[in-house]
């Protein structure tokens, strides 16, 4: 299918873009936009950040950009890539390459001039598809049919770019899971199948960001069923294992009835068990950040909600605990329930949800200073009389005033 000659879509009219590419597109340089903005454009859906390409090497992009008063940010200058910073706006600019070396993990590059070469060098058909500022489409490799018929499928040999590095089987699931239909491509899992063991050698932190990315596609069951029947869920992910991944499918319609936006982090926990020492290795093989693995390990020792339990109850149970694991807990249940056609318990625990949005957590009225100012002497009395009056304030629905519970030393 051929690729229509030139689109028009208002992200192409910043100025600022347009000024980044008139400023590369002179005096000899090249540039076009590359990767994601042209795929997602095409497809009509949004886009996330543009890229740009260029044949001018950073050095040179680096001078244009200060030249014209903007800023320049080396952002991996071994790698190509400077970003550009103008009116506000950011963009990644990155000299044309070709592989010289490759070891399945990191690429030895050169840069170069040759579009057809930098298009060779990139993983996925549809991702080596590029725009002219004036938004003419540049195909080299007949990408824009495969976009179409929604195929993510490898450039040149499947295999051959595995091998060159491993991190692309995990984005050949990504890319299925936001773009893909029916099923993958049989080349592509065939080779992902046999190749898999190479995963081990990547970095964590690699891992998880093509892991997190795909997981938080609008809906990632059908990748996740893919990677678990190649075995490369079991290598990335073994707590999965004996746990299962149906969960997920309760998971994407509860957020579609509800609203709720997607999780990576969610949906994570609906295909592991919630064990806290799992968890915790997870986390730590994984690499990830403080904030999820805490984020993880509460949520799993996090308990349901019992089947009956008062408003005031439920309150003083937020009030007690990680109110971030107890809404974790409670969708990851709402899920569940909406998976089951359990209408009564999923309506009971959206409703709860709805309560800890609007949830602030009180301040007991009645500090240390206080009960000194009442004639009690410094020393330990001070911190129980104060969990005993805590105690008081819960159980009253958080409505004793400070002169009730003051009444009460
Ligand atoms: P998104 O919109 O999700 O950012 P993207 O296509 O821009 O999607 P990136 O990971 O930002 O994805 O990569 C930008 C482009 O760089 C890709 O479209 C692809 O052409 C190329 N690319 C990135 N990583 C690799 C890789 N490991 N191997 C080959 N090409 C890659
Ligand atoms: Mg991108």
């Amino acid at each position: 299918m051929i690729a229509p000659a030139r689109i028009d879509q208002s992200w192409l009219h910043s100025p600022a873009l347009q000024e980044l590419l008139a400023l590369l597109n002179s005096d000899g340089g090249e540039a076009k936009i590359a990767g994601g903005a042209v795929r997602n454009s095409l497809l009509g859906e949004a886009i996330k950040d543009v890229d740009v390409a260029t044949t001018l090497i950073p050095a040179d992009v680096t001078m244009r950009l200060e030249e014209a008063g903007h800023r320049a940010i080396p952002t991996g200058i071994d790698h190509g890539t400077v970003t550009a910073l103008i009116d506000g706006e950011t963009f990644e600019v990155t000299t044309l390459r070709k592989d010289i070396d490759t070891d399945g993990r990191h690429a030895t590059v050169t840069f170069g001039t040759d579009w057809l070469e930098d298009a060779e060098r990139r993983d996925f058909t549809m991702n080596a598809l590029y725009l002219e500022a004036d938004g003419t489409v540049f195909d080299p490799l007949g990408g824009y049919g495969d976009l179409m018929a929604r195929n993510v499928i490898f450039i040149g040999m499947a295999e051959k770019r595995i091998e060159e590095d491993y991190l692309r089987i995990l984005r050949f699931f990504r890319f299925f899971a936001w773009y893909g239909t029916f099923r993958p491509d049989a080349k592509g899992l065939m080779a992902c199948t046999r190749l898999k063991d190479g995963l081990d050698d990547l970095s964590a932190e690699r891992i998880w960001q093509e892991l997190s990315r795909m997981l938080a596609a609008p809906d990632p069951s059908r990748a996740l069923l893919w990677m678990r029947q190649t075995g490369v869920l079991s290598k990335v992910l073994p707590e999965s294992e004996n746990w299962g991944i149906d969960a997920i499918h309760g998971l994407v319609e509860a957020e579609q009835e509800l609203g709720w936006d997607a999780d990576a982090v969610l949906r994570l926990m609906s295909i592991i068990a919630p064990m806290e020492d799992k968890v915790a290795g997870l986390a730590e093989r994984l690499k990830l950040s403080n904030k999820v693995r805490d984020r993880l390990i509460a949520w799993a020792g996090q308990e349901s909600l019992p089947k009956k339990q008062s408003k005031q109850e439920f309150d003083a149970m937020l009030y007690r605990s990680n109110v971030q694991a107890v809404s974790d807990r409670i969708r990851l249940d709402c899920a569940t329930a909406i998976g089951k056609n359990d209408e009564k318990r999923s309506t009971k625990l959206a409703k709860r949800l709805k309560r800890i949005a609007k949830w602030e957590r009180p301040e007991l009225p009645v500090r240390g200073q206080d009960l000194l100012d009442a004639g009690m002497k410094p020393g330990p009395q001070i911190a129980q009389t104060l969990t005993r009056l805590e105690e008081v304030w819960i159980a009253s629905g958080f409505k004793a005033s400070r002169e009730f519970l003051l009444a009460k030393v």
